[in-house]
């Protein structure tokens, strides 16, 4: 089994990970790692965070280095886009290229999504890539104002950095409060004041309507009438799982590469980090998680499957973010309709638990990390709702 060639499309986190873990637990078979970026792995979560402020460059983002792949003898293919799957010949399209594999590990992440209508024009970022933040961060140090379109974690972390340096921004989103989705309404609308007051201009419940400008953006109309004039429009509606290049291959594609408890979409084929949909073993259901954890893990568990030791991936899904000097974590899968009981609730610290339909879904923290920790933990045994008195 350990002489297998082992393909891994997607050369970042969940793909480095994957690799490094084969080679760790004794995989001494070929292993060609194929990523469409130009750069070695990175890091994203900093992009939105240190590398805006420009506290950090692409070196200490780095997550290996040229030496350090070398001494995993990996077949480093950077800059080739896979556009295609033989799964009937096991080949990987690369180019006009044919790699071959025994095993395929799916670790092409996700791309921010750009809204169909929106013009092309200067002055409009999205946030994903290294290059992306490389031009935002130029872009800020021109002293523009800036609109941020989406209050979810990403939208949330470009304005806290864009106060930071002291730029005029606005976020405007649909929803009543920043990161109603990820936080729930209660941190939610506690990050939303904490926004507020660190002097982001608020347009919640709005949507941006029509877009202005010749060349560069001017101005947004938004869905109340009002006109807010910009000189930066940062898109940050979330993103969209990276699978074009697998359709026609049969594998099942919704919304992610469906995948079974272990990762696996197809006998020898998995799965891995943000493109990976599959059936949590813990919530019976079939989750795809955008976050840096679930990527290690993912990598971690395929690992030790193409080494012999199936492993499901079961860990409770975990997120961080860190905006306007304070950290916000949530473990567990939040449901829009869960009901949210505070744990601790003080000017500096805020702790929850949430659920509904009889089982805690989810937990919540700001500034107390060893809590959430706890809590995580708790989460596995998926404890009832509403929860016993301790
Ligand atoms: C700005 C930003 C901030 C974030 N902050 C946090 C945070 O604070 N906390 C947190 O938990 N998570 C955070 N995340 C999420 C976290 O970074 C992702 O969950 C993680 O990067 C997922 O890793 P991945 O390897 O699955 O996917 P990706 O990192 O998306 O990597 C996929 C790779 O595959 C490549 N690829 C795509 N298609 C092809 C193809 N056809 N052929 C070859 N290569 C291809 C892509 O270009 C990319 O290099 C953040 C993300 C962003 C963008």
């Amino acid at each position: 089994m350990g002489s297998r060639h082992v393909a891994v499309v997607g050369a970042s986190l969940a793909g480095l990970r994957t690799v490094e873990g084969l080679r760790r637990l004794g995989h001494d078979g070929p292993i060609t790692l194929i990523g469409d970026e130009p750069e070695l792995p990175y890091d994203r979560p900093p992009l939105s965070k240190d590398v805006l402020l420009g506290k950090a460059g692409p070196a200490d983002v780095a997550l290996t280095t040229a030496a350090d792949l070398a001494a995993l003898e990996v077949d480093l293919r950077l800059g080739a886009a896979a556009h295609g799957l033989d799964l009937a010949r096991r080949t990987v399209l690369v180019g006009d290229d044919r790699v071959g594999f025994d095993d395929l590990v799916i670790a092409t992440g996700a791309a921010a999504r750009r809204p169909n209508d929106l013009p092309h024009l200067d002055g409009i970022h999205l946030l994903r890539s290294l290059a992306d933040a490389a031009a935002l961060r130029s872009a800020f140090e021109l002293d523009p104002r800036v609109v941020v379109l989406g209050g979810g974690f990403v939208g949330a972390e470009v304005a806290s950095s864009a106060r930071d340096l002291g730029l005029d921004v606005t976020v405007v989103d649909v929803a009543p409060v920043l990161m109603e989705r990820g936080l729930g309404a209660v941190l939610g609308a506690r990050m939303t004041r904490i926004a507020a007051d660190a002097g982001v201009r608020l347009r919640l419940g709005t949507s941006i309507a029509t877009v202005h400008g010749t060349d560069r953006v001017e101005a947004a109309t938004l869905s109340d009438g009002t006109v807010l004039p910009t000189d930066l429009l940062v898109i940050g509606i979330g993103a969209t799982p990276n699978t074009t290049w697998l359709d026609g291959s049969g594998l099942t594609v919704a919304d992610g590469v469906v995948c079974d408890a272990f990762l696996a979409a197809a006998p020898g084929v998995y799965a891995v980090g943000d493109v990976a949909r599959w059936t949590h073993p813990g919530y019976q259901r079939s989750i795809r998680c955008e976050n840096w954890t679930s990527a290690g893990e993912h990598a971690d568990a395929v690992a030790a499957t193409l080494t012999g030791n199936p492993v499901a991936a079961d860990a409770i899904p975990y997120v961080w973010s860190d905006q306007f000097g304070h950290k916000v974590q949530v473990a567990g899968l939040p449901e829009p309709k869960d009901e949210v009981r505070p744990v601790l609730d003080t000017s500096e610290k805020f702790v929850a638990v949430a659920g509904s339909r009889g089982a805690q879904s989810s937990a919540f923290a700001l500034n107390a990390p060893g809590a959430l920790v706890r809590q995580r933990i708790k989460l596995a045994a998926r404890p009832p709702w509403p929860p016993e008195m301790e």
